[in-house]
């Protein structure tokens, strides 16, 4: 089985509110999935954090590598295609596009040999796991409102996010988490991500710590980027004095950049996206890496559903994982598949069994997002 060609997909028109300044354009376009086609027909799903004419430019320099390829070697094809853009793609949209791929391969090779990705990866330790709602911050009431919306659900566990958390005062900062803990009561898992990756975060180690403690207060589980991304020794020092788990990982591509923040300990969890930072490949690595220091991957998913589903496959192959993040109300995840995700009763999704990835795109969906 060759590979003859890569179709691309944008999707816009419904994006969310990502949090960032003008954020709330719907018709932004930062989702594309790629479709990797066969010359016997079988097609592999992928999907990449970045822009359709940034993939194409991207492709325009991969699919000389991937064209004529047997299609059913993800880890070969994708670490060939990293490699030999050692120039012209360390990094940023290359990798961003070089995710989507691998994962389109790892489906593919699903698809061929009627396997669910999960075994694939390693297999099975678990069918199910905890996905948490991802929320951007609002004002105490509005985000009364908006957690309120994922308890009725079914959601056990909540993420809350960026503006205006660290950006107003203390005060409100506090005021926040406690209209969270009121609102959710003790038994919801509440994580707190600060999204110091925007640009220009202004907050150092002394903000990080002081609102590390008053996030203990209220028994959030996590902080995450309460640092700007890079700043590894600034994370070392957050963590041990923090009296929740440190998180940080979202913007990083390639395995390289993630290695010192597992091996030295930085952080208790890093957050890959396996939409950029080299897919399904390269967080499997990150995973096995991270499980062997002590360190939980929780993989970040602000993207869509081939990224929810490759985040079910990733995790249902480690032998610890706990959660995966799951953004709600979003029609790139919820609408685009024939079979859109469903919480069960006790607040976790069901890894797909079918093969590959496990999902099917919804035609008219997809049609409509796509224009
Ligand atoms: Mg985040």
């Amino acid at each position: 089985m060759k590979i003859i060609d890569v179709r691309t997909i944008p999707l816009r028109g419904a994006t969310d509110d990502h949090g960032w300044p003008g954020g709330t354009d719907p018709n932004v376009q930062y989702n594309t999935l790629v479709e990797v086609l066969t010359d016997e027909g079988l097609s592999g799903l992928g999907s990449c954090y970045t822009t359709r004419p940034l993939v194409e430019a991207a492709l325009a320099l991969l699919n000389p590598l991937l064209v004529g390829q047997h299609a059913l070697e993800p880890e070969r094809l994708t670490e060939n295609m990293r490699q030999t853009m050692f120039w012209l793609g360390r990094g940023g949209a290359v990798e961003h596009t070089i995710s989507g791929l691998d994962i389109a391969l790892w489906d593919l090779l699903g698809k061929a040999l009627h396997q669910p990705l999960g075994r694939l990866l390693g297999g099975m330790y678990r069918d199910r796991i905890r996905p948490y709602a991802s929320i951007l911050f609002d004002e105490p009431p509005r985000l009364r409102e908006k957690l309120q919306v994922q308890l009725a659900r079914g959601f056990r566990a909540i993420k809350m996010g960026w503006r205006p958390f660290g950006r107003v005062s203390r005060k409100l900062d506090e005021e926040l988490i406690k209209t969270a803990r009121d609102t959710v009561g003790d038994d919801i898992e509440l994580m707190v991500d600060a999204g110091g990756s925007e640009q220009f975060w202004p907050h150092g180690v002394c903000w990080a710590k002081e609102t590390a403690r008053m996030l203990g207060d209220y028994g959030v589980v996590w902080f995450e980027e309460a640092l700007r991304p890079d700043d590894v020794d600034g994370f070392r020092e957050l963590r041990a004095a923090s009296p929740v788990l440190v998180a940080t990982g979202e913007v990083l591509t390639r395995r390289q950049a993630f290695q010192p923040f597992i091996t030295t300990r930085a952080v208790d969890i890093i957050q890959p996206d396996v939409t950029k930072c080299g897919g399904l490949s390269e967080a499997r690595r990150l995973a096995w890496l991270a499980y062997d220091h002590g360190v939980l991957l929780v993989p970040h998913g602000w993207n869509t559903a081939v990224g929810v589903a490759a985040d079910l496959a990733l995790t249902a192959a480690m032998p610890v994982a706990r959660w995966i993040e799951f953004q709600t109300g979003v029609p790139y995840i919820e609408e685009i598949i024939t079979e859109p995700f469903r919480l069960e009763a006790d607040g976790t999704l069901r890894v797909p069994t079918g093969p590959g990835l496990g999902i099917t795109l919804n035609p008219e969906a997809v049609e409509r997002y796509s224009r």
